[in-house]
């Protein structure tokens, strides 16, 4: 199959010392692992962990950028910056976005888009509420969110997804195996109905991976990886999920 890839969201943790540690731990770490790994800080330490990682197999990604190449938009990052900055993927559509900055399914369509305009793999998030999953409508929110957030050429041109259900972020819930697998399979229906590329897209699992679980999650059909947020934050536990994958 596909190579794994773990990734690692930071989100707004890490100042300069301790980034530093920790990306440099995970390469130490990361030579001779099956998987692919990414981490993704704050954008204040992108450069400088990019830096750090050079040579080593642990790629650098942001956690957001920005629609547009430039322009004035006071304290916006876009696509091109990340790209100079040495990042090779960014994160966008995260629920916490999405909730927080009202990021909507069209917007994200347009920051996926600049990130392959810039270079950049765009790791499109989506995830249900629980209250969607408990009305039964957990499929139908996700393939909304693809049908909208997805970019023209999505799957040509190497994007991944990341399925991340609301409830099961920072919670220490996780959907069951039977669920994930489910979705993931809805999810990959959906990639190969709208573009032969489809069966490629990398799907990644996210939402309270930890070392304990990270092996029956990234064993089920469909999961290619994981985007892990708190466990990646301890190079040990993010080694030992990638280790699992
Ligand atoms: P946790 O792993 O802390 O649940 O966060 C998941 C997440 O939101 C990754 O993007």
């Amino acid at each position: 199959g596909v190579r794994p890839l773990i990734a690692g969201n930071w989100k707004m943790h890490g100042l300069r010392a301790d980034g530093l540690a920790l990306a440099r731990a995970v390469a130490e770490g990361a030579r001779g692992l099956d998987a692919e790994l990414v981490v993704c800080p704050p954008a204040t330490l992108i450069a400088a962990v990019a830096e750090a990682l050079a040579g080593t197999p642990v790629a650098v990604g942001g956690q957001d950028c920005h629609a547009r190449e430039k322009g004035p938009h006071t304290g916006d990052i876009s696509a091109p910056m990340l790209a100079d900055a040495g990042a090779r993927y960014v994160i966008v559509g995260h629920s916490e976005r999405r909730a927080g900055h009202g990021e909507t399914d069209a917007m994200v369509r347009a920051k996926a888009a600049a990130a392959f305009a810039a270079g950049l793999v765009p790791i499109v998030c989506v995830g249900e509420s629980e209250a969607e999953r408990l009305a039964g409508q957990a499929e139908a929110v996700v393939t909304r969110q693809l049908a909208g957030s997805l970019p023209e050429g999505f799957a040509a041109r190497g994007g991944v997804v990341a399925y991340e259900p609301v409830w099961a972020i920072g919670t220490g819930r996780t959907p069951t195996e039977a669920d994930i697998a489910a979705m993931h399979g809805a999810i990959r229906a959906h990639l190969a109905r709208t573009a032969p590329e489809g069966a490629g897209v990398r799907l990644l699992y996210g939402g309270s991976v930890k070392p304990g679980n990270a092996r029956a999650i990234l064993a089920q059909p469909d999961v290619d990886g994981a985007l892990v947020g708190g466990a990646s934050l301890v190079a040990a536990d993010f080694l030992a999920i990638a280790a699992a994958a």
